[in-house]
């Protein structure tokens, strides 16, 4: 199961090893010793029937002597290294071009008949049992005044042509190996080009299912196969980040909420038991009050986050005068506000000034960047709220003198949780969600907020929103 496509590509290269083995065993060695065959059947037919016009012919006209004949025809038996023999049509040997030598033809072949030929010119076999091995057999008339006086027989051992067709397969063999080697390096390229990597790439998949992302992908190559390891890789990452980022809200969650009920615990045991006198319980029922009212914060800006998850919320967006929220906004201030002799400056572009937004969330906006202005801000200050249009956008600035917000913790006050050193000793109260939710309403908006603050001088906060058309 593991190593299928391995198995399957090696079982291919053995497949096609046997295949070529047998279709060289077969088909090319049958094709190479047939056409061999017929290739030595055509030359010696041919040279039977020069023989059989030629000096056959003279020998029945008497034109040439039989020492004569006999010379020539053994000068032509070294030349093809086969044996010559001129029979008449009974079968009775005239002329044999070795007649000296061991491998003397009988006087007259026993129960001869040219009808053995069949209808082919050539035949294979002993020959009437006149030869001592095998032979490739040629015959070819002699013709005399239409009629036929006997027959040129060439007898050529089919050892010779076995040999020269065993040499031509050889070769194919050879051909047939160094495919094979061919192939093998084809498979070893295989291996490493394409099984290993992969086989790495899912190792490292299974390791990620299992919660395990420190295992990298190890592939370098520059094809598909490294693009996939570099995605795998990314995406390890990313999953890991993720689960960080989890594992990090989780603890800020628990934590946020431990403290405010491991006070309101302690302080309702100590009236219960009677460490609170009765006189002094109602400054400390006022604050366990207090904790509940934070801890009831707490989980509605985390409901509220909720809603904007990689989706982003849903939007009740309408044209509204921005400039009337912001006066609206600031009223529900005031009491917070006569309290810490702050004043609130507002410079508002025109009477009104109609935006195409959901009101209620950049109500929500104003209101949380109203609340951390008034808190980090120092007694007898203002805190100025400004309305601009700029190329169909509107840019609304609230600014405050106050505490002003170190470098190094600019970009993380958009995070949940977040609190400056600072706040932490200032406002117990807050939850460090107030700014991300406030970032999420505005991404939802399609828009931007940015912060220019100076630690000691003042922040200033300012995001767009379209102009609406009218
Ligand atoms: P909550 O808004 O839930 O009451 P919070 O105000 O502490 O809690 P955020 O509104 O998210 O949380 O603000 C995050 C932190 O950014 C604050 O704790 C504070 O340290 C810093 N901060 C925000 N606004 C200002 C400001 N106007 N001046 C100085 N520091 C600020
Ligand atoms: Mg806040």
């Amino acid at each position: 199961m593991k190593s299928t496509l391995y198995l399957k590509f090696l079982g291919g290269f053995v497949a096609f090893g046997i295949l070529g083995f047998l279709i060289v065993t077969t088909f090319t060695s049958q094709r190479t010793y047939r056409y061999m065959e017929e290739t030595a059947a055509d030359e010696l037919y041919r040279e039977a029937k020069t023989i059989a016009t030629s000096y056959a012919q003279n020998y029945y006209e008497d034109t040439i002597t039989l020492a004569d004949i006999q010379e020539h025809l053994a000068a032509i038996d070294v030349y093809l290294n086969a044996p010559i023999w001129i029979v008449d049509p009974q079968g009775e040997l005239l002329i044999n071009s070795r007649a000296q030598s061991p491998e003397t033809a009988p006087v007259r072949i026993q129960d001869f008949s040219i009808t053995s030929f069949g209808t082919r010119y050539y035949q294979i076999g002993t020959f009437y049992d006149t030869l001592t091995q095998e032979s490739l057999t040629v015959y070819a008339p002699i013709i005399i005044n239409y009629r036929v006086q006997g027959y040129v027989l060439i007898h050529k051992p089919m050892s010779q042509i076995t040999r020269y067709s065993n040499g031509f397969i050889n070769i194919s063999y050879l051909s047939l190996a160094l495919i094979f080697l061919c192939t093998l390096a084809l498979l070893v390229v295989f291996t490493f080009a394409v099984y290993l990597p992969i086989r790495r790439i899912t190792r490292s998949a299974k390791a990620y299912a299992a919660g395990n992302f420190d295992t990298k992908v190890k592939v370098h190559s520059n094809d598909e196969l490294g693009y996939l390891a570099a995605s795998f890789n990314y995406m390890a990452s990313e999953l890991h980040s993720l689960e960080d980022d989890q594992r990090k809200f989780i603890a800020n969650v628990s934590h946020d909420f431990r403290s405010p009920l491991t006070s309101i615990k302690g302080y309702i045991e100590a009236i219960m038991d009677g460490t609170i006198p009765y006189e002094m319980q109602d400054k400390y029922l006022n604050i366990i009050l207090m904790e509940t009212e934070r801890l009831n914060k707490l989980t509605q800006s985390m409901l509220e986050l909720n809603k904007y998850g990689s989706h982003g919320a849903m939007l009740d967006v309408g044209p509204f005068d921005i400039n009337n929220v912001i006066k609206m906004t600031v009223q529900s201030f005031e009491g917070t506000c006569t309290q810490k002799k702050i004043s609130f400056e507002l410079i508002l572009t025109g009477e009104t000034l109609f935006v195409n937004a959901d009101m209620s969330k950049i109500q929500q906006v104003l209101y949380n960047l109203i609340d951390n202005a008034i808190k980090f801000s120092h007694a007898d200050s203002t805190i100025t709220i400004e309305t601009t249009e700029r190329n169909e956008k509107v840019f609304i600035s609230v600014k405050d003198t106050g505490i002003g917000i170190p470098k190094d913790s600019l970009k993380k006050i958009w995070e949940r949780f977040y609190k400056t050193d600072a706040s932490r000793g200032k406002d117990k109260k807050g939850t460090g969600l107030g700014l991300a939710i406030v970032k999420e309403i505005i991404q939802a908006h399609n828009e931007n907020i940015n912060v220019i603050s100076t630690e000691g001088v003042g922040t200033e906060f300012i995001f767009t929103l379209p102009l609406a058309e009218q």
